[in-house]
């Protein structure tokens, strides 16, 4: 028996509406509104930075897939993709999650909006360049060229093989 509410449902297999080896999606059993689907990795992932690109990268796919299909047979107005990612954005099953909610055209009473906060612009350059910083590093794929260096003997040497996710994983390291 798991402590995981999410790791639950996915071994017991309620309201699953999709699965393959690594991504589940199920019907909320609190939904926001009618079709609120929760899409999330079958591995018992805590926090966003802790699942692998691949899971992520279809993780957003089969949403946008799920969500496509609930425009079809649904006849909404919109959908809200989101991630509460960690406790204090609202997450409160420590296992990470995709919300599908749809949206109805004439409204619906659901609120997420916020009121845009003024910033100084102190505190507006602080973070653009805490940010700035911390983008340069990030890899994914083959976006960056690898530097070769030519030694006297002309036999390139790669540098280390350094996957993105790797790299990812060693410089936004976050415990959850
Ligand atoms: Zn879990």
């Amino acid at each position: 028996m798991t402590e995981c509410k999410h790791c639950e449902v996915i071994s017991k297999k309620e309201n699953l509406v999709y699965e393959d080896n690594e991504i589940v999606a199920f019907l909320s059993k609190e939904p926001a509104s009618i079709g609120h689907i929760i899409i999330l990795p079958r591995e018992h992932r805590t926090i966003l930075e802790q699942m692998t690109t691949s899971e992520i990268s279809k993780m957003f796919v089969i949403s946008n897939k799920l969500s496509a299909a609930e425009f079809g047979s649904l006849g909404l107005g919109g959908t809200n993709l989101i991630v509460n990612n960690g406790v204090a954005a609202g997450q409160e099953v420590p296992h990470v999650a995709m919300h599908l909610i749809p949206r109805m055209q004439q409204g619906d009473n659901l609120k997420l909006e916020w009121q845009p906060k003024q910033l100084s612009e102190e505190e507006k350059s602080i973070a653009e360049i805490k940010l700035k910083e911390g983008a340069s590093k990030i890899m994914i794929g083959t976006a960056h060229k690898r530097e070769v260096v030519v030694k006297d003997d002309q036999t390139p040497i790669v540098p280390e093989e350094r996957s993105g996710e790797n790299y990812l994983e060693k410089d936004f390291e976050r415990i959850p």
